[in-house]
């Protein structure tokens, strides 16, 4: 069998102790498949965030074991977590968080500066990741030459030039009005038809809709996970399985 990209199984997060002891996660046990195209919902303080700091190691459970594309991060140092992190998770975050007056190809190059790949074969790469997402085009402009859509866009490219396990992504469209929201959307559509696994947090209930699977979150445990047919993403009703 394939191993899955991520593999959490009854992992528990504890905050504080004695009275002001908090359990964030309480027993969450889930796959995700490579390519598979997964929306995290749930209400403020079911556990979203503290899943995803878990799923993007930038935490690690109190219990539990998690598996990133193999790896069990639990038994890591903080060093080998950074290492890890670097080497198989894209994060895409509400803000967009470019570097100013830097152009996209260079912030794209940008995850790429510490791994002691060659400047040429990082524009190379930039280049492919700007391709990716449809701005090859705009490879010069500064972010405030660019739209906010268009912005997100070159963010979804410098997590992915670094060829992640996982694209992880936090409220990828709550700074974007509608229509910018769908041109990112459509992106995220595109690159996971294209193969890309991607875990997306929102509380939009029609970006739920549209992933191929649905996990919701209630008091730090999985309340329902339901997967759609593989091919219904663009159709209008959107059933769930
Ligand atoms: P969500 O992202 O769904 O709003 P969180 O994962 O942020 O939920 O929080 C889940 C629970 O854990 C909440 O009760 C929250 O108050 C608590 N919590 C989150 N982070 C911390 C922390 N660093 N210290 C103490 N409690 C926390
Ligand atoms: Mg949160």
């Amino acid at each position: 069998m394939i191993r899955p990209v991520i593999d959490v199984r009854d992992i528990t997060k504890v905050y504080g102790d004695g009275d002001t002891r908090v359990r964030a996660l309480d027993g969450v046990t889930l796959q995700v498949e490579r390519g598979d195209y997964v929306a995290v919902m749930g209400p403020s303080g079911s556990g979203k965030s503290t899943l995803m700091n878990i799923l993007g190691c930038l935490d690690v459970p109190t219990t539990g074991a998690c598996l990133l594309d193999g790896v069990d991060v639990s038994s890591l140092s903080d060093e080998q977590l950074a290492l890890a992190r670097n080497r198989l998770i894209g994060f895409v975050f509400q803000a967009f968080n470019l570097i100013p007056r830097t152009s996209a190809v260079a912030n794209v190059e940008l995850p790429l500066a510490y791994s002691g790949t060659r400047a040429a074969e990082r524009r190379r790469r930039a280049m492919f990741a700007l391709d990716l997402v449809g701005l090859a085009d705009r490879a010069d402009h500064e972010p405030h030459q660019l739209s906010g859509g268009q912005q997100q866009r070159v963010a979804i490219a410098r997590a992915l030039v670094t060829e992640p396990a996982l694209l992880l992504a936090d409220e990828p469209t709550g700074n974007l009005d509608s229509h910018a929201g769908e041109e990112v959307l459509a992106v995220l559509d595109d690159l996971n038809a294209a193969g890309h696994t991607i875990v997306l947090i929102t509380h939009e209930e029609e970006i739920g809709a549209r992933a191929d699977r649905l996990i919701r979150l209630f008091d730090g445990r999985v309340a329902s996970d339901s997967r759609r047919e593989p091919r219904g993403r663009h159709a209008a009703s959107g059933v769930l399985s």
